[in-house]
Parts: structure tokens; C-alpha cells; sequence
């Protein structure tokens, strides 16, 4: 699934709106539709990957600017010292449910660990 078929594909293409904290060359961010904490960021590569058995060699780059984008969402929500999870699901037993990889950046309450 690519492009016309995928919904973080469409975000990325300007052609559903959403309330975008973050923008890069290689990278958007926007709020969760159903967040699960005070702060839940979804960090999505303008590159369609479709889960992270999908990252090759050639995408390290790219991957690495997710975190980037993570500290920086982060600081710029007040997060970076009491800490923040950032949080990749892969197919579904680990919940992915929108196939275009994304990283979740969660924050605002205390988390626990293991997660469900
Ligand atoms: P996953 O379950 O794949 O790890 O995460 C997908 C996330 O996308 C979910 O947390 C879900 O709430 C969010 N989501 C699904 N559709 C939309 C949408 O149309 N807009 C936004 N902002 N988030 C969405
Ligand atoms: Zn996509």
C-alpha cells in the first residue's frame, strides 16, 4: 500500500488536515486523533515505509531524523526533563494499525511499564 491508498500518505500530501507540530524534509508530526496521553504526537516520514520490517540500509538516515524530531517535539512540549516514551508498533500483534511507519511520542502523565 502506497500513496493514494494510505492515510499517512494523505496527511503527508496536505490533502487531510491535521494539526501538524512539526515539519522537516524528511518528516511531519501532528497530534493523535484518540490520544492516550496528555502529549501524543504521531512522527511520520514523508517517505511511505510500510513497517519496520520494511527499513533498509539506504533509510538509516531517515529513521535517525524521527528521533531528532522527537527530542525536539519534546523540548517543545515541556517534556524533556520529567521524560517522554517514544514508541514504534510493528504489524499487528503490537497494535500497528495504519501500515506507513510512525513513531508515537507520548507524554503529560506518568507511564507505566510493561505496557499492555
Ligand atoms: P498504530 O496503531 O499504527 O501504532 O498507530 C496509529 C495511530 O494513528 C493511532 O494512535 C490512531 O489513533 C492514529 N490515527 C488514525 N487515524 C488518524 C487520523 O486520521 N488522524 C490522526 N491525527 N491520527 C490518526
Ligand atoms: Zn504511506
Amino acid at each position: 500500500m502506497t500513496g493514494t491508498d494510505c492515510l499517512f500518505c494523505k496527511i503527508v500530501a496536505g490533502d487531510i488536515a491535521t494539526d501538524i507540530v512539526y515539519e522537516s524534509d524528511t518528516a511531519i508530526a501532528f497530534r493523535d486523533i484518540n490520544p492516550q496521553a496528555p502529549t501524543h504526537v504521531l512522527i511520520v516520514p514523508r517517505q511511505h515505509i510500510a513497517t519496520i520490517n520494511d527499513i533498509d540500509d539506504e533509510h538509516q538516515a531517515l529513521v535517525g531524523s524521527l528521533f531528532a524530531a522527537a527530542k525536539s517535539i519534546a523540548a517543545t512540549e515541556g517534556l524533556s526533563d520529567d521524560g517522554y516514551r517514544v514508541v514504534m508498533n510493528c504489524n499487528e500483534a503490537a497494535g500497528q494499525t495504519v501500515f506507513h511507519i510512525h513513531l508515537h511520542l507520548l507524554g503529560g502523565r506518568t507511564l507505566t511499564w510493561p505496557p499492555g
